[in-house]
């Protein structure tokens, strides 16, 4: 097992034809049951004119409305606790995993025994793609409970047998005693739990050379797609660092990169990705960014049919050098479309800020940005608060070359507060980057 280069070869070389093919035969099976048996599905089916036998080919599912965060909050509440959009049985459910709520009430989810099996089926195959292979100890710093991260990544570990320490995303002390004893050789968990655990480890003074960790992967919140961010992240705990995404109504782990590094690779043949112009509902060109819009093809309990994730990427099904046919977004994950900031009329994403911010070696990794309301104009000030590596560093003269980066990255300059180290909150979990205090 341990030589092979792919976890599941068949499939995830399958010709683009013959996986086409199937996932065709997948989402008229998904479309029929939840046409049948979800009073919610068929409702909106109805509306837009459509049955399932309209779909005779993927391109159609352009015809079939788009489910938001929103409708699923609206469902849930209207027909609590899970909506009318539960396909499976009573008897088949195996787990509950609402999202987390960082962006309002959170959206229940089910697994059934089967759903489950089949996440940490292709778990494995996304934790395979950057390089976990068998008796790797892997530190799973991930969130356990109900964030479903940690538990997906749990059971891949068990498929690939490896040996998992199970720790969460708590005890910095102990995540760096691990990395130690027994010496873990992979790190998963959010890239700025990661960045935090590596200032503890210089902090205690112990080299990156030292640790016998040689790879991790981070996901649950932008960052790691951020060069800068991904390079920090490297030297600091002096491995390879692998970006990964998924999302709690889809899946925890639906994406990684390869060894190749050159963007997420989707599991295609469980969920069908697409990237839409949010303007004008049509699909994107390959290369083009969209808002992803996902189908599960294989879930059974809680299905979704062309949900619409608010995050922006590409999409391209160009043959990647590592082998894999399944289509890629190259560059990981651009924004989501929820957090972005209009200021003075120009657009931009926290992932800019970020990037602008991890360039500068005199600053610490935490950034926020804040929103505030001037009193006196009514207009909105927007200041990116960072902190200082130390007292040496000199605020006056680093203040233009900040504010000259971000200018250049956003195309406004925001308001600039450089503060000493440690003043802001740091997080284990997702950090938030957006403090809006502005008056409404
Ligand atoms: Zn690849």
């Amino acid at each position: 097992m341990g030589g092979r280069k792919y976890f599941d070869p068949t499939i995830e070389t399958l010709d683009r034809s013959d996986l086409e093919r199937l996932q065709m035969e997948r989402l008229q099976w998904q479309l029929k049951r939840c046409y049948e048996e979800s009073p919610f599905y068929q409702e909106r089916f109805k509306k837009a004119g459509i049955k399932p036998e309209d779909i005779r080919s993927l391109a159609d599912i352009i015809h079939i409305p788009p489910v938001t965060k929103q409708e699923l909050r609206d469902e849930q509440l209207a027909h609590p606790p899970f909506g009318r959009y539960v396909v499976a049985r009573r008897k088949d459910w195996g787990e509950l995993h609402p999202s987390t709520g960082t962006t309002g009430v959170p959206v229940n989810t089910i697994w059934s025994h089967r759903d489950a099996k089949n996440t940490a089926s292709w778990t494995a195959r996304t934790m395979w793609n950057f390089g976990v292979r068998p008796g790797d100890i892997v530190q799973n710093a991930f969130s356990y409970g109900l964030w479903i991260a940690g538990m997906s990544t749990h059971y891949a570990c068990q498929l690939m047998k490896c040996f998992v320490i199970p720790i969460g995303a708590a005890m910095t002390e102990r995540q760096i005693d691990y990395f130690l004893n027994p010496g873990s050789t992979v790190l998963l968990s959010t890239p700025s739990y990661a960045l935090h655990i590596a200032e503890r480890l210089a902090q205690r003074g112990i080299s990156p050379n030292d640790i016998p960790l040689r790879r991790g992967c981070f996901g649950g919140e932008g960052g790691t797609e951020v060069l800068a961010t991904r390079e920090k992240i490297e030297r600091g705990l002096g491995i390879d660092a692998f970006d990964y995404y998924g999302l709690s109504e889809i899946g925890p782990t639906i994406s990684s990169e390869c060894e190749e590094k050159a963007g997420l690779h989707w599991v295609e043949d469980h969920v069908l990705i697409e990237a839409i112009n949010a303007d004008t509902g049509e699909r994107c060109r390959p290369g083009e960014v969209g808002v992803l819009v996902m189908t599960h093809l294989t879930r059974e309990a809680l299905p979704m049919i062309r949900y619409w994730s608010n995050d922006l990427a590409s999409l391209t099904t160009e043959r990647c050098a590592c082998g894999r046919t399944h289509a890629r977004s190259p560059g990981g994950i651009l924004g989501r479309s929820d957090d972005m900031i209009i200021y003075r009329g120009a657009k931009f994403y926290p992932v800019q800020v970020e990037k602008v911010v991890r360039s500068f070696g005199e600053l610490t990794n935490e950034f926020r940005i804040e929103l505030t309301t001037d009193e006196g104009r009514g207009t909105d000030i927007c200041t990116v608060v960072v902190e200082r590596m130390s007292e040496e560093v000199d605020s006056k003269r680093l203040m233009p070359l900040l504010k000259k980066g971000l200018k250049e990255e956003l195309l406004v300059t925001p308001e600039v507060n450089i503060k000493p180290v440690d003043s802001l909150e740091r997080t284990t979990f997702k950090a938030k980057r957006i403090v809006d205090n502005r008056k409404k």
